[in-house]
């Protein structure tokens, strides 16, 4: 799960990877900013370094 700490996008070289904001699923927390990243398919050349850095495992490298 992305818990929003901004690890991959440190490492990724190719800014291939942004920061968004979503509503929180639970409806019994509240907090200012719930933050997810997404890998943007263009400018990803695959290296795996968010992989790697990813704390939380939330990264999966896909066949394409
Ligand atoms: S994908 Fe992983 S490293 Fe990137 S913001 Fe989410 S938890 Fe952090
Ligand atoms: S695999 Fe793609 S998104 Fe991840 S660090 Fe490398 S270029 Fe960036």
């Amino acid at each position: 799960m992305c818990i929003g700490c901004d690890q991959c996008t440190i490492v990724c070289d190719d800014d291939a990877i942004e920061l968004y904001d979503t509503p929180l699923a639970s409806p019994i927390m509240e907090i200012d900013v719930n933050r997810k990243a997404r890998v943007l398919r263009e400018p990803c050349t695959g290296c795996k370094l968010c992989v790697l850095a990813c704390p939380t495992d939330a990264i999966i490298m896909i066949d394409r």
